[in-house]
């Protein structure tokens, strides 16, 4: 397997492999850009890849989006992310836990982790019996800030596109009903949104249709709903040659990692004029959150700057029709600059 010339690798500063033999912990922790002087944070996937190549280019793309979505939040830290190969639903166990929690020891603070999929705050209560480096426990789920992240972008997004200042009666597919998808529906659901929904554990989607009102379709047809804004709060790569040209949303702001399997696939959303949120800023409210647990800070500190992204939204919007560029490609503009004046020049592009 070629590392340094895999498609995903990005400059990244390290890669590491574990494999504890006893718990059967076999995980990859990439740090993509560090900072002097500052730890690098990132969450922890676990889940069943198909192979060990497909584990390390989530890990090399998912420490990638950390470093934007930490540029454009304004959060001065190094970016990381781990994986750990295997079904959380089979392979979880208090020893495999506790096993990643002396990896993230080993790093003697220099990496803090915190949740992502298959890993929920439950779990890490087992990662912080042999490390204090970790954010997130019972208590500090920081989904709800993500998903609060996703409703202000989309808000911002649907006046934009759409002209409407309320989501009253705008329909939204949500895909996805774990932590951040939830989270996510009963905010829209509390502002007047219509709601259809997918997940692949048939309970998710039960509770959203009697608790929230939703209407719930096959999660093959999900991303194809003839909606006003479609919503990814399940796993990234979601738009891809395969899908795109079927997707009728007139806006997607989700809460999922990489959406776009690849960058040219924002072009061609904005030629179907289709306005996309970058997944680094939509689902920023997460690093934000944690930012804050991390300071000490109240929980409406976080609140408030979460807020303050739908006004940099509307004016990232307002510039790239400016420039005659999409807004992807504005704000991909706008946070590559902030990233050289925060890292530095260390891409192999
Ligand atoms: P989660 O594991 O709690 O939820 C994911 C949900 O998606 C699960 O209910 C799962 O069954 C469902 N799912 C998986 N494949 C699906 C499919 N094909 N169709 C429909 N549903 C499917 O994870 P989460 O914490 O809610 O995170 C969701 C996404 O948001 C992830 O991509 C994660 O990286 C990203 N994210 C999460 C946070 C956070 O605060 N938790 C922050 C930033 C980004």
């Amino acid at each position: 397997m070629s590392i340094f010339k895999a498609v995903d690798f990005d400059g990244h500063e390290e890669l590491h492999f574990f494999n504890d033999q006893e718990s059967g912990l076999k995980a990859i922790i990439a740090f993509h850009r560090r900072l002097p002087a500052a730890p690098s944070g990132g969450g922890i996937r676990m889940w069943p890849y198909p192979s060990e190549e497909a584990a390390v280019a989530d890990a090399l793309r998912l420490s990638r989006a950390m470093t934007y979505k930490l540029a454009v939040s304004g959060i001065r830290i190094g970016s990381a992310k781990s994986v750990i190969i295997g079904d959380p639903r089979k392979d979880k166990t208090e020893a495999l836990l506790r096993a990643f929690g002396r990896v993230v020891e080993s790093f003697g603070g220099r990496y803090f982790c915190a949740e992502d999929i298959g890993i929920v705050a439950e779990d890490l209560t087992f990662i912080a019996q042999e490390t204090t480096h970790v954010v997130g426990l019972p208590g500090q789920d920081p989904s709800p800030g993500t998903a609060l992240g996703i409703l202000v972008c989309l808000r911002a997004a649907v006046t934009h596109r759409l002209g409407r200042d309320s989501l009253e009666g705008t329909s939204v597919a949500v895909q996805g009903l774990g932590d951040v998808g939830y989270n996510l529906c009963r905010l829209l659901r509390d502002a007047g949104a219509h709601l259809v929904v997918s997940d692949i554990v048939g309970e998710r989607v039960v509770r959203a249709v009697t608790e929230l009102g939703a209407t719930a379709v096959d999660p093959e047809a999900l991303l194809f709903q003839d909606v006003d804004v479609l919503a990814p709060c399940a796993l990234g790569e979601v738009v891809n040659d395969l899908t795109i040209d079927k997707i009728r949303a007139k806006v997607i702001c989700g809460g999922a990692n990489n959406l776009l399997a690849e960058p040219r696939h924002g072009e061609r959303l904005a030629e179907r004029s289709i306005l996309f949120v970058p997944d680094y800023l939509s689902n920023s409210g997460g690093v934000i959150t944690v930012a804050a647990i991390r300071a000490g800070q109240a929980s409406f500190d976080a609140e408030r700057k979460i807020d303050a992204l739908h006004s940099l939204c509307l004016n990232f919007f307002a510039e790239a029709e400016r420039a005659g560029i999409s807004a992807n490609a504005g704000i991909a503009r706008f946070t590559d600059r902030l990233i050289l004046d925060i890292y530095g020049n260390r891409s192999t592009a």
